[in-house]
């Protein structure tokens, strides 16, 4: 079975710009989303400035803000990298080899395999919807948050920080509001970002520390210099 150098799950913001400058680095990178259709989907759409020569920068085009033509252009450029496997698949849990993270488990089946994890999974943690009167497990409109990664990450002893994020009305979509978890900042070491619970797991973007797109792709980028520099 393929074993990744490094498996992000998630192809939001953080997760899909550390594994493209990871696998234009040379690193076999596994990028697996739980859907293809939201692989780097903007709530609202992204505005400069931008980290250098990042793929968020690549992807935007100020003549087209449409969000789906942005999730479009980012999909693309990860696509056209050879050491980017980007494949959908919803990581239910960790696979554990003696204390250490190997992989982790998917909804659909096949494990996937990796030297290193790192959850990039945004607001999906235990995450719930409001809009007007509705509520709903989802960690975007049109995005459901499957409980199994929450649940199995609270029982190996994760400890969580509840937050909420707003999404304000515009000409085409309603405004919302999602409640998600984060990991507690005594979790999470902010230069290697590891998870210090368990060795090869770590974790990046909104799942560990709040801020826009461009931090998001910033801290992206910082994760793949930190594990290019980890994996010698
Ligand atoms: P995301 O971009 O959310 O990506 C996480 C990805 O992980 C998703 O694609 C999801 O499908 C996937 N995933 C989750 N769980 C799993 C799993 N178990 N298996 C496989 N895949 C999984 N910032 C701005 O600059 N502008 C805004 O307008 C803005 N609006 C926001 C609105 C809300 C409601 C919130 C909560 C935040 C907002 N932010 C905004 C802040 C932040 O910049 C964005 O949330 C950003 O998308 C976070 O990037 P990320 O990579 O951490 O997560």
């Amino acid at each position: 079975m393929r074993r990744y150098q490094v498996l992000i799950v998630g192809a939001g913001f953080a997760g899909a710009e550390a594994a493209w400058h990871l696998a234009r680095a040379g690193v076999e990178v596994g990028l697996l989303t739980q859907s293809l259709d939201s692989v780097m989907m903007p709530f609202l759409p992204p505005k400069p400035p931008f980290p250098q020569e990042s793929l968020l920068e690549k992807a935007y085009d100020p003549q087209d803000e449409r969000v789906w033509a942005f999730h479009a252009r980012a999909k693309y450029r990860l696509e056209a990298e050879p050491h980017l496997h980007l494949f959908q698949a919803t990581a239910t849990g960790l696979l554990l080899e003696e204390g250490r993270v190997v992989g982790v488990r998917t909804w659909e089946g096949p494990p996937a395999l990796a030297e290193r994890v790192v959850l990039a999974v945004g607001s999906f943690l235990g995450a719930r919807l409001f809009l007007g009167e509705v509520e709903e497990e989802a960690g975007r409109l049109s995005e459901a948050s499957y409980p199994d990664l929450f649940e199995e990450l609270k029982a190996l002893g994760f400890r969580f920080v509840e937050r909420e994020g707003a999404v304000p009305e515009t000409p085409t979509t309603p405004g919302y509001r999602v409640r998600y978890h984060a990991f507690h900042p005594e979790e999470w070491e902010a230069e290697t970002f590891r998870l210090q619970r368990l060795a090869g797991l770590y974790a990046v973007g909104l799942c560990v520390r709040e801020g826009d797109y461009a931090r998001m792709s910033q801290e992206g980028k910082r994760l793949a210099e930190h594990l290019l520099h980890e994996l010698g």
